[in-house]
């Protein structure tokens, strides 16, 4: 056993939906999250003991609202967007999973805090306190004038996500098309460059996943600050219009932002289907890929636990260890492995929040 497996390295990772997952499955009591009768669960306890020491966690507009078509073709498939949604419908599902938020947070005695700042992550660093990044996945709840930003702030709101793979006020999310370009569909709406331009005064992350073409090219000139994409895959690898080709891997490099790698296979696998029995090792290809077109500063983990399809070996989080081993067996020096991990989220929200 390699003894890394056995050292614990501190991990910040860029995407879950674990939120959004327990309304679904009907689970509204804190317990849940703050207690491992399950050792398999998405827990503080397994979290922690597989190194976590922060993640984005989702506010997302549910599943029940995915409407997108697939249509199957001789070489691929598509999938169209999903129908937009309504700000109310969306403010009231996002508010639900952040009353469940906050109750874990205050029953956690202290174990589980929300991060507002770089001293708060860095407490998390250094102790044995898990801490939220609040992220909202699609500006769906957001007024288009945005009137309620400073209010979602204050609430703890640190990164947002402009659009999931649907229209909104703001922008419009890239269609599943497997092969596909990114350039799918018009850009950013006025109100949002107003919201990029409105992230970077206040010291929120602008997240392009799930952003097509046009917006994210908006994002590039409209930006001041990093951006990243927190959930990702390598466009050359798997030609989904949903994942970054490598101009846009060397754009964010060049706003020094980062690019979080799924661990959802439908964005790694060079046919984008969901098969959960597919090795970790596409995932090795798309970091290394990353690292060999940008630099191992510009990637990090960005899982979609609870949310994407995950290889079934890292389906639990405790398997996040494998990917350590794998990764050194490419080559990656533990200095690698610190960087991918952690410290480039580091620098990239040093740079962002105020
Ligand atoms: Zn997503």
């Amino acid at each position: 056993m390699n003894n890394i497996s056995n050292n614990r390295i501190s991990i910040i990772d860029g995407h879950n939906d674990y939120l959004s997952w327990c309304i679904e499955n009907n689970i509204t009591s804190s317990k849940h999250f703050l207690s491992a009768t399950d050792p398999h669960s998405f827990s503080y306890p397994n979290l922690t003991l597989a190194g976590l020491i922060s993640g984005f966690f989702a506010l997302w507009t549910m599943k029940e609202w995915c409407t997108g078509v697939k249509q199957q073709l001789p070489h691929g498939f598509t999938i169209s967007l999903s129908k937009s949604i309504d700000r109310d419908i969306a403010s009231k599902e996002v508010n639900t999973q952040y009353s469940l938020l906050i109750d874990i947070i205050k029953s956690s005695n202290n174990k589980v805090s929300l991060v507002r700042n770089i001293n708060d992550l860095m407490l998390c660093l250094t102790g044995d306190r898990l801490g939220v990044i609040l992220h909202m996945e699609g500006a769906e709840p957001l007024c288009p004038r945005l009137t309620d930003l400073s209010d979602w702030y204050n609430k703890g709101l640190r990164s947002l996500g402009l659009t999931w793979a649907r229209a909104n006020a703001f922008g419009n999310g890239a269609p599943y098309f497997m092969p596909g370009d990114p350039d799918q569909g018009a850009g950013l709406t006025d109100n949002g460059i107003n919201l990029v331009k409105a992230c970077n005064a206040l010291g929120i992350l602008v997240d392009v996943a799930h952003l097509n073409g046009k917006g994210f090219w908006d994002v590039y000139h409209a930006s001041s600050k990093p951006f990243v994409s927190t959930h990702t895959g390598c466009h050359k690898i798997c030609p989904s219009s949903r994942n970054l080709t490598d101009e846009q891997i060397l754009a964010i490099k060049d706003k020094e932002g980062l690019i979080g790698i799924t661990f959802s296979v439908t964005e790694l696998r060079r046919d984008g289907l969901s098969i959960k029995q597919t090795p970790p090792d596409i995932l090795i290809e798309h970091i290394l890929h990353v690292c060999s077109v940008a630099g191992i500063e510009y990637v990090a983990f960005g899982s979609d636990y609870c949310g994407g399809t995950l290889p079934s070996e890292l389906e639990h989080v405790l398997n996040i260890r494998i990917l350590h081993r794998k990764l050194l067996e490419a080559g990656l020096t533990t200095l690698d492995l610190e960087h991918l991990c952690y410290k480039n989220w580091l620098r990239v929200l040093k740079k962002v929040w105020l």
